[in-house]
This record gives C-alpha cells, sequence and structure tokens, in this order.
C-alpha cells in the first residue's frame, strides 16, 4: 500500500498508569501491578492506533519512563539513583543517570516488549531506540571523559539490543536522534558513524527520527528562536543520505522547514511529519493532506511514509486519538488520488 502512515513513537500514558502530561512521569503502580499495567497500556496504545487506521504500530512507548533514560538505567556501569541535573540538546535541565564505569548491556531491556507488542497486532510493528548521540546527550558521564567514545560505547550495546529486537519479529527499528539537529559537527565527525553501528547487520528495516523536541516549552521558545526558515536538516540529510539508514524522518506540520530539503534524502524512505505535537489543536484531515501533498512533490510516492512531528506522550489521550485519526483519514483522501 502507498503511503503507509506511522507515528514517531510515543502515546500518552493512561492516567492510572501515570501522571499525564509530562516527561518523566513517575509510574503510579509497582511492582506486578505495574507489569500488569504497562502491558494492558500497551494493548490500549495499539488499538488506538489500529482503530484510527496507523498501518505501522508502536507500543507508544508505554513500558519506559523516558525514551532514552529507561534504556541507559538497564545498563550496568550506570548510576540512576544519584541522578545529576545537566542540560540536555543545550535547551534544557533534566536530571539524568550517571555513568560512573563501562557500560555494558547484560540482559535484554525491551526484547519481551517487542515480542508482547508482535503478539498484538497482525500489522507491521516498529519499535524505537535512542541513537546513541542522544543516549550521550541525556546523561552525566563521570568515567569516558570523551562523548564519541561513549558514543561508540553506546553503540555496541544499542546494536545487541537491537538485534534481540529484531529477532522478536519487528518490522523497523528506528533511532530517535533528536541532538543530531543540534550538534552539527558532531553529527558529521561520529554521530552518523555511530548510528550505523548500531544498525549494524540488522535485516529489518532501519529509521532514524530527527525532531524539533516534544512540544514543551523549552523546546517551543527554543523553535521562535530559530527563524523564518529552519535550516538544520540541510546539514544532516545529505550525510545521512550516504549512510546505510534505510528511513528519515523530518518535521513538517507547523514547523518553518524548508520541504525542498527533503530533495536532499534521495534513495531514503522518508517519514514526513503531518501532525503537530506541539499543539492541542487537532489538525483537520484536509490540513494533514495538504502536507502530504507537499511532500509529494520532493519524494517519490512509493518512498513516502506520513507520520507524527514527534511523540505525543506530553498531550491529552484524547487529543493524540484525535490527531491519529486525522493523520490516517488525511493520508487515505490523497492516496485515491495516486
Ligand atoms: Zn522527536
Amino acid at each position: 500500500m502507498l503511503l503507509p502512515t506511522t507515528i514517531a513513537g510515543s502515546l500518552p500514558k493512561p492516567a492510572w498508569l501515570a501522571p499525564p502530561k509530562q516527561l518523566w512521569a513517575p509510574w503510579l503502580l509497582e511492582g506486578s501491578l505495574l507489569e500488569e499495567g504497562k502491558r494492558d497500556a500497551v494493548r490500549l496504545a495499539v488499538a488506538d492506533q489500529e482503530r484510527a487506521g496507523i498501518d505501522i504500530v508502536t507500543d507508544g512507548e508505554q513500558t519506559r519512563r523516558h525514551f532514552v533514560t529507561t534504556f541507559i538505567e538497564s545498563l550496568e556501569g550506570v548510576d540512576f539513583q544519584h541522578r545529576k541535573t545537566v542540560r540536555i540538546r543545550n535547551r534544557y535541565d533534566a536530571d539524568v543517570p550517571v555513568v560512573t564505569g563501562p557500560i555494558a548491556r547484560r540482559r535484554p531491556v525491551f526484547a519481551e516488549d517487542a515480542a508482547f507488542l508482535r503478539s498484538l497486532t497482525r500489522r507491521r510493528i516498529k519499535y524505537t531506540l535512542p541513537g546513541p548521540m542522544t543516549a550521550v546527550d541525556t546523561l552525566y558521564d563521570a568515567h569516558y571523559g570523551s562523548r564519541e567514545k561513549l558514543a561508540w560505547a553506546f553503540a555496541e550495546v544499542l546494536n545487541e539490543e537491537a538485534r534481540a529486537i529484531e529477532a522478536a519479529g519487528v518490522d523497523v527499528i528506528q533511532f530517535d536522534e533528536p541532538a543530531f539537529n543540534v550538534y552539527f559537527d558532531e553529527v558529521r565527525d561520529w554521530g552518523i558513524a555511530a548510528l550505523e553501528r548500531a544498525a549494524q547487520g540488522l535485516g529489518c528495516r532501519t529509521a532514524v527520527h530527527i525532531c524539533y523536541g516534544y512540544g514543551i516549552k523549552a523546546n517551543n521558545d527554543w523553535k521562535k528562536s530559530l527563524g523564518d526558515e529552519w535550516r538544520q536538516y540541510e546539514k544532516t540529510f545529505p550525510l545521512l543520505a550516504r549512510s546505510r539508514i534505510g528511513q528519515v524522518s523530518l518535521e513538517c506540520a507547523n514547523s518553518h522547514v524548508p520541504l525542498e530539503l527533503i530533495g536532499l534524502l534521495d534513495g531514503k524512505d522518508v517519514m514526513v511529519g503531518a501532525i503537530d505535537v506541539a499543539s492541542d489543536r487537532v489538525e483537520t484531515p484536509d490540513e494533514v493532506a495538504a502536507t502530504v501533498r507537499a511532500a509529494l512533490k520532493y519524494v517519490r510516492q512509493d518512498r513516502l511514509l506520513p507520520c507524527t512531528n514527534c511523540g505525543m506522550v506530553p498531550l491529552s489521550r484524547d487529543i493524540a486519538r484525535g490527531k491519529l485519526a486525522a493523520l490516517a483519514e488525511g493520508t487515505a483522501r490523497v492516496r485515491v488520488e495516486l
């Protein structure tokens, strides 16, 4: 089918599992109740996507408190009890885990969750992991003393995890690299290479999600400072076009990204952000269709995947469901024109 729809990754969690509308929200359940609650939340996330008509579904990241730190905290060499406050993405302060020694993955982190997701749906499924650079940018390093060295260490453990997730029957593994829109010299010098190391040897489709962040105030203020034309992707897309990563995402809806930058991704599948996650206003299907049609001027129809701009975890569930439906309906309107 042309124009398969998908989401960046996360959906809001049920209010009985975690307090709504916040990042790093604490769990409201414990022990076996928490494990059961997470699985029930995944069931709901899948049901919401299927009902809306999303084609490539995720677990809504219902089993993790945060898309980066939950993975980091599962590793050896990390202290997550004594967290440190650091500035992440050059924008806002967060309490993050501390790397105190060589990192190692002693057990699978998300492989069981991925197998559970596989058991819930016949649709294609996508699983998300943090990319190496974004992982490095979401912790305090008290051991390696080099972002590049630490990124290579992360690339290795992420590759181990990605292989385990692939074995669970996942169709797409997506690495989230919002840091790629901030640290351009590092992206060029080692970011892309570390990302490829994380994806090495995978037989499934691989993807990278690069965005302007969740719809939180620090990100919205940053976007206001970027001027009328957001050309951040211009530096990274030519490098990604030469990489072995199969799919690349970009923000389109309500962004100031010049759509012609899509042309820099020749040969790649392009996840086109047609849903703004920084607004509570639900897009109309016509607005989604207009975004997809505009993107089709720069990417072949068999390479375009309509998507959300970023994760939806900070939104309310009603609004997120409305946006899922708009994404599917708007895309369906364009599909019949092709
Ligand atoms: Zn994002």
